[in-house]
C-alpha cells in the first residue's frame, strides 16, 4: 500500500533529481524540457517502489552511460576543408544494446542529442523489445550538398564512430537528414573498416543488403495505428476525418499514406519553408515523387495540383482546420499559439509522430481543452520497433514478408497503447497517456537496472 509519506518522499526525490540535473547541464534547454516533462510523471511509480529511490535509479537514469563527441573533417566539392561536430549519447543499456537514430541537421548539439537519447530509453522500453537507448548526429547541413559531399561526410563520421558501435553494443539507424542513402554510406564505411558483414550493426538498411520491409513506413504507419486506437476510445476514427500533418519527410509521408488508406483526408503538409493545403486531399504518390525521388520542396506540389495552395510560413500550418493533427517534423514545432489555433479549428486528437514536437505549454493547453494527446515516446515507437525486427531478421539470416512485419508492427503499437492506458489507470492518472507511457517505460528499465546492481 502506498502511503502519503511515500508520495511526499517520491515528490521530493523527483524534485531534487530534476533540479540537480538541470543545474548540472547548463545551456541545454531541450534536455531540460524533456526532463521536466518526464520526471514529475514518475512520482506515482517511485512512491510505489521506494527501493528505486534507495538504489538511486533516477539519478543514474538521467546521467548518460557515455557521451561521445568527435571531430568530423571532410573536403567539399570546391576542395575546401570543412569541420563538423559528431555526437553519440549511449544513454542506457539496461535492457539491450544502445539503439537510436543518427540526425544530420545544423541544429544538432549536445542538448538536442541528450533529449533525444533520453526519450529513446523509454520509447524503446515501451516496444517490449530488447533495445537500450541511444542517439547520435552531427551539425552537418545536408541541404544544398552534393551526393559526393554527403558521402564523404558520412564516411568521415563513421571512420571515427565505428569503434563505438556493433550489433551487441550500439546499433544506429536514420533520423532527420539520414535516410536510406545516408544509411548506405554509413553502413558501407562501417563494413569496410570492420572487414566483415555485420548486418545487425545498423538498421534502416536498403532491402538489397539486410534491410527490413516496412522499416521505411514504420514510424508513420505506427503513429497512425496508435492514434487510431486512441480515437476509438471516443468512438472516432481516421475514416472521414480531416488530418493536418506537418513535415514531408519519411515520417510525414507514411503517416499521410496510412491515414489516407484508413479513409482520412490529409488536407495539409509542410516543409521548413512553408505548407500546402489541398482540399481534395494530399495526393501522397505525387508528394512522394517530389520529396523522395526529386528531393524537392512542397511548393512544387502546389504548382502541380489545381486546387492546392502554398503558404510560405510553415509554423502557421496549425491554422488549417482539422480533426486530427500529426506533428511529424521536429522538436517544438507545435507551440502554444499552434495549440490555440488547432483548438479553434476543432481538433479532436493530436499525435506526436516526431520527437517532442509539442512544447510543454501546448501540451498543457491541449489537455485543458480535452484534446486527445498521443505522446511521441509511445506513438512514434514504430520506427525503432521495426528496427529491432530488422535486427532479429539479420540474426536469423532471413527476411519476413511485408505482411508479417506489418502485422507485427500493428500488434506492437496496439500493445503500447494498451500498456500506456492500463498503466495510467493503475497509477492513479486514468486516461493520461503521457504519464502512462512514461511510467510503463520507466518501470521496465528500472527493474532491469535494479537487478544488475549499481553500475
Ligand atoms: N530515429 C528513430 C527514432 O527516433 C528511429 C531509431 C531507430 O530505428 O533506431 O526513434
Amino acid at each position: 500500500l502506498v502511503t502519503t509519506a511515500d508520495v511526499a518522499a517520491a515528490e521530493r526525490y523527483v524534485e531534487d533529481v530534476l533540479t540537480r540535473t538541470i543545474e548540472r547541464s547548463p545551456g541545454e534547454p531541450e534536455f531540460h524540457q524533456a526532463l521536466t516533462e518526464l520526471l514529475p510523471t514518475l512520482v506515482p511509480a517511485l512512491a510505489a517502489h521506494p527501493e528505486y529511490r534507495r538504489l538511486g535509479i533516477l539519478e543514474r537514469l538521467v546521467e548518460p552511460e557515455r557521451m561521445i563527441t568527435f571531430r568530423v573533417p571532410w573536403v567539399d566539392d570546391a576542395g575546401r576543408v570543412q569541420v563538423n561536430r559528431g555526437f553519440r549519447v549511449q544513454y542506457n543499456s539496461a535492457i539491450g544494446p544502445y539503439k537510436g537514430g543518427i540526425r544530420f541537421h545544423p541544429t544538432v548539439n549536445a542538448s538536442i542529442i541528450k533529449f533525444l537519447g533520453f526519450e529513446q530509453i523509454f520509447k524503446n522500453a515501451l516496444t517490449g523489445l530488447a533495445i537500450g537507448g541511444g542517439k547520435g548526429g552531427a551539425d552537418f547541413d545536408p541541404k544544398g550538398k552534393s551526393e559526393m559531399e554527403v558521402m564523404r561526410f558520412a564516411q568521415s563520421f563513421m571512420t571515427e564512430f565505428y569503434r563505438h558501435m556493433g550489433p551487441d553494443v550500439d546499433v544506429p539507424a536514420g533520423d532527420i537528414g539520414v535516410g536510406e542513402r545516408e544509411v548506405g554510406f554509413l553502413f558501407g564505411q562501417y563494413k569496410r573498416i570492420r572487414g566483415g558483414f555485420e548486418a545487425g550493426a545498423f538498421t534502416g538498411k536498403g532491402l538489397g543488403y539486410g534491410g527490413s520491409l516496412v522499416r521505411k513506413e514504420a514510424t508513420g504507419y505506427g503513429c497512425v495505428y496508435f492514434v487510431e486506437e486512441m480515437l476509438r476510445t471516443r468512438n472516432r476514427s481516421f475514416a472521414g476525418s480531416r488530418v493536418v500533418i506537418s513535415g514531408s519527410g519519411n515520417v510525414a509521408l507514411y503517416a499521410a499514406e496510412k491515414a489516407t488508406q484508413l479513409g482520412a483526408t490529409v488536407v495539409a503538409m509542410s516543409d521548413s519553408d512553408g505548407y500546402v493545403v489541398d482540399p481534395d486531399g494530399i495526393d501522397v504518390a505525387l508528394m512522394k515523387k517530389i520529396k523522395e525521388i526529386r528531393r524537392g520542396r512542397v511548393r512544387e506540389y502546389a504548382e502541380a495540383r489545381p486546387n492546392a495552395r502554398y503558404v510560405p510560413r510553415s509554423a502557421e500550418i496549425w491554422t488549417v482546420p482539422c480533426d486530427i493533427a500529426l506533428p511529424s517534423a521536429t522538436q517544438n514545432e507545435l507551440d502554444l499559439s499552434g495549440a490555440e489555433a488547432l483548438i479553434a479549428g476543432g481538433v479532436v486528437a493530436v499525435g506526436e509522430c516526431a520527437n517532442m514536437p509539442t512544447t510543454l505549454e501546448a501540451i498543457r493547453r491541449l489537455k485543458e481543452a480535452d484534446v486527445l494527446f498521443a505522446p511521441g515516446k509511445a506513438a512514434n515507437a514504430g520506427g525503432v520497433a521495426v528496427s529491432a525486427l530488422e535486427m532479429a531478421q539479420n540474426s536469423m539470416r532471413l527476411s519476413w514478408t511485408f505482411q508479417e512485419v506489418e502485422e507485427n508492427l500493428k500488434h506492437i503499437m496496439h500493445s503500447i497503447f494498451r500498456t500506456a492506458l492500463a498503466t495510467a489507470g493503475q497509477y492513479g492518472v486514468p486516461g493520461d497517456l503521457v504519464a502512462g507511457a512514461n511510467i510503463a517505460g520507466f518501470l521496465r528499465v528500472a527493474k532491469a537496472m535494479a537487478a544488475q546492481g549499481v553500475i
